[in-house]
């Protein structure tokens, strides 16, 4: 259900349907609940699985509200128990079909004042990204090398690039890791992962030259474009395809934080890494472990830099790890727009919710000093930021990942050095 509303929704912000397409929304409202502590944080949770609500935000205890979807059948009940449990809450839509109406509306406008955007500044198709790659590694043979990782599950290959001013093989510079869509309807973190490209190859600053001297990078684009993976078992289930590949990895698999409904977005799978495409982020992972100092896995929204444990354990350089995530986010936040939330950095359980078999925590437990999930912004869209946003979310993300990669080759020559 909550796939198909969702595909509905993109296909609305693509205006790829007819008038009166916002109908089904008719009557759905968004509501704005204050979190004071955990406790809270659970009662939210616990209403998602009791009533179904659509959190579009989580939000966080004292700094952030969280948002709440509901329907006009379960509102009344929602903001019943919110009052419950003594929690404050106010109308942040009261229409989500009208606000739809006005994004649109917002949208076209933006169109019509744009002639030639770049590939990045949008929201491109498989078979575009897939163009970009390979004219990428043509034309710049001597620092970009493009790598076939396999298919999707529907076949599709999965592409990344090794990009480096030393053909990959100098020991003494540090590896960074970049995966977007790991989540695909988090489809603003595609472009992110191409503007990437572009500023470390097509067009690098004299500023920044320094990014590609000191550093190695391993960027992969596209992984799937959905939520959940593609794949189809019919001896487990023929209700429901695919699992949360962000739950698929090979740590604390299947304890917290996950659903054993086939059809929940929480779903891990029936077993550690049955994905092509976590298997693929592991074997990269694995490969490169001995020079891959920070691993970003990208995705939206809430703006957050979060790292492991998803059980609530601190790995043993957390000082480390949360001094180079502020970094990042401090170097975001300068850049963001007046509407935006400042960038909260902390342990991804403390912080937002449990999780585990996350790539987050995968990357720590197998090396990786450096290991994040990023949450890019949502303002008030959620997972369907309008593509007039792209560009601001690309520059000021570069940013942070530019700050963050210098930082870790920092620590990356003192561990060397010693
Ligand atoms: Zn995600």
């Amino acid at each position: 259900m909550i796939s198909l509303l969702i595909f509905l929704c993109i296909a609305a912000l693509f205006n790829t349907v007819t008038a009166g397409k916002h109908d089904i929304y008719s009557g759905y409202s968004v509501h704005g609940v204050q979190l004071r502590d955990r406790a809270d944080q659970k009662v939210l949770y616990d209403l998602q699985i009791e009533l179904g609500v659509d959190v579009w935000d989580h939000g966080a205890p004292g700094v952030n509200d969280a948002l709440v979807m509901v329907t006009q059948e379960n509102v009344a009940e929602f903001l019943e128990k919110l009052d419950e449990n003594g929690m404050n809450h106010y109308l942040q839509i009261s229409d989500v079909a009208t606000a739809f109406e006005r994004y649109d509306r917002e949208l076209s406008s933006w169109k019509q004042s744009r002639t030639n955007r770049m590939l990045f500044d949008n929201y491109p198709t498989y078979e575009e990204v897939d163009a970009y790659l390979e004219r990428i590694a043509a034309e710049y043979p001597n620092i970009v090398t493009l790598v076939n990782a396999g298919p999707s599950f529907e076949g599709r290959p999965v592409k990344y690039l090794k990009i480096s001013s030393s053909y990959f093989n100098d020991t003494y510079k540090p590896v960074y890791f970049l995966d977007a869509t790991m989540h695909a309807r988090e489809w603003v973190t595609l472009p992110v992962a191409l503007y990437t490209i572009h500023r470390l190859v097509e067009n690098p600053r004299d500023q920044d030259r320094d990014l590609l001297e000191n550093i190695d990078w391993i960027i992969m684009p596209i992984e799937r474009l959905w939520r959940r993976t593609r794949s189809f078992n019919a001896s487990v289930t023929t209700e429901c395809w695919g699992v949360d590949a962000n739950r698929n990895f090979d740590v604390n698999f299947n304890t917290i934080g996950v659903s054993s409904d086939f059809c929940s977005n929480t779903y891990p799978g029936q077993v550690a890494f049955s994905e092509p495409e976590t298997r693929y982020v592991r074997d990269i992972l694995l490969e490169n472990i001995d020079r891959i100092q920070l691993y970003l896995n990208v995705h939206s929204h809430g703006n957050y830099v979060l790292f492991g444990y998803g059980n609530a354990t601190l790995p043993t350089n957390v000082v480390q790890l949360h001094h180079v995530a502020a970094a990042m986010g401090a170097a975001i936040d300068a850049r963001k727009l007046p509407q935006a939330r400042y960038y909260l950095i902390g342990n991804s359980n403390m912080a937002l919710y449990g999780s585990s078999g996350s790539a987050q925590d995968y990357g720590q437990l197998v090396g990786v000093p450096f290991s994040y999930t990023l949450e890019l912004p949502g303002y008030t869209y959620g997972f369907l930021v309008p593509p007039q946003y792209i560009n601001q979310i690309n520059m000021e993300t570069w940013e942070g990942i530019a700050a963050s990669a210098r930082l870790a080759n920092l620590y990356y020559r003192a561990r060397n050095s010693n």
